[in-house]
C-alpha cells in the first residue's frame, strides 16, 4: 500500500551553514560558489559566556548526510587531523552544517550568524530532536549572510565592470537559463534559480564566460549536433591538432541525450550539450586558454574574502 502521507508530503528544507570555501581545489559544480573562508570571520570575543553550549549543540546534530572522505581543516598549520573533522553533515531542523563546524568555533574563534545562536538558545541549547531522512539543503541565506559578514575580495586586474557583466549575462540567457545578476557587498550575486543564489569575485570576460556555461542550459531543439559542433570547431581552429573534437560516444559508452563528450588535446570530459552560441563561446575558452589557473581560479582558492583575511 501506498503511504499517501509520504507521497505528498514537502521534503522539508533546512538552512546550510558553515560550509567553507575550498582551499586545496577548485570548487566542484556541485559546491556553491561563494561558500566564505572561515578565517575571515574570526572574533575572539564572540559568545565567550555561551560558546562551550554552542559547541555541544552542533556536536549533538543528527547525522543527515556521510561521504566518502574526510573533511580537513582551513586554518594553515592546523594539526587537527581529517578523521577528526569528520565525514557528515549534521541537523537540527532548522540548519544543516558540516560535523568539522564544532572545530571552527571551538578551536578558531570562528563566529556564526545570530540567528542560528537564537534557535539554539530557544531550545535552551538542548540536544536537538532527531532528523527526517530527507532534507533539502538551501544555500541562499548562508551565502547572503557570510557575503554581508566578510571583506569584500579584491576584483581581478581585468574584472569587467558590472554593467559589462551584466550585459554577458544577458547574452547567454535561453529559456531554461536567466540568471539574475546583482551588485552586492563588492561582488556580483547571481541568482540562478528561485532557490538558487551564488557570489562570484568581479572577474575577467573570460571568467564569467565560463561561469555562466558551466551551468547554462539549453533546450533540446537548440542543441547542435556533434558533426555541426566538429564543423564550427574546423572553422574556428583551422586543422589544428588542439581542435577540439564532440563525440556522443566514448570507450563504447554513449552520452545521455543531453551530453556529449568534449576531447582536446590529452583532455577529455563529459559536459551538457551546447547550443551554437555557448559552442562558440567553449572555443573561445580553449583557445584562450593558459596553462596557469585564472584569475577565478585564484579568487576562488583565497575565497571570497580575498586578502582581507585575518
Ligand atoms: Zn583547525
Amino acid at each position: 500500500m501506498v503511504d499517501e502521507k509520504a507521497v505528498t508530503e514537502p521534503i522539508p528544507s533546512v538552512r546550510a551553514v558553515g560550509f567553507w570555501a575550498p582551499v586545496q581545489r577548485w570548487a566542484s559544480l556541485h559546491e556553491p560558489v561563494g561558500w566564505p573562508d572561515p578565517r575571515a570571520l574570526v572574533h575572539p570575543g564572540w559568545e565567550r559566556d555561551r560558546r562551550a553550549a554552542i559547541v555541544r549543540y552542533l556536536r549533538k546534530g543528527s547525522v543527515v548526510a556521510r561521504y566518502a572522505g574526510f573533511s580537513y581543516c582551513r586554518f594553515p598549520g592546523c594539526t587537527t587531523p581529517e578523521t577528526a573533522m569528520g565525514d557528515a553533515d549534521l541537523s537540527d531542523g532548522f540548519a544543516c552544517w558540516p560535523e568539522g563546524l564544532a572545530h571552527y568555533i571551538e578551536q578558531h574563534d570562528v563566529r556564526l550568524p545570530e540567528e542560528l545562536v537564537q534557535r539554539m538558545e530557544a531550545r535552551s541549547f538542548a540536544a536537538p530532536e532527531p532528523q527526517r531522512e530527507s532534507l533539502v539543503v538551501e544555500h541562499r541565506w548562508w551565502l547572503d549572510w557570510a557575503a554581508a559578514n566578510t571583506p569584500a575580495p579584491v576584483p581581478a586586474p581585468d574584472a569587467l565592470s558590472f554593467e559589462e557583466a551584466a550585459r554577458l549575462v544577458e547574452r547567454l540567457r535561453t529559456p531554461l537559463f536567466a540568471p539574475c545578476l546583482r551588485d552586492g557587498h563588492g561582488r556580483w550575486r547571481v541568482g540562478l534559480d528561485e532557490a538558487r543564489v551564488e557570489y562570484l569575485p568581479p572577474c575577467s570576460a573570460a571568467d564569467l564566460r565560463r561561469y555562466l556555461l558551466s551551468r547554462r542550459r539549453v533546450p533540446s531543439d537548440a542543441y547542435l549536433s556533434a558533426a555541426q559542433a566538429n564543423r564550427i570547431s574546423k572553422e574556428v581552429f583551422g586543422s589544428s591538432r588542439r581542435r577540439p573534437q564532440v563525440s556522443r560516444t566514448i570507450c563504447l559508452m554513449r552520452a545521455p541525450p543531453d551530453r556529449w563528450f568534449i576531447r582536446s588535446g590529452t583532455i577529455q570530459e563529459e559536459q551538457p550539450r551546447l547550443d551554437e552560441l555557448g559552442w562558440r563561446f567553449t572555443l573561445e575558452c580553449f583557445r584562450d586558454a593558459q596553462p596557469q589557473a585564472s584569475a577565478l581560479d585564484e579568487a576562488l582558492r583565497r575565497g571570497v574574502a580575498g586578502t582581507g583575511c585575518q
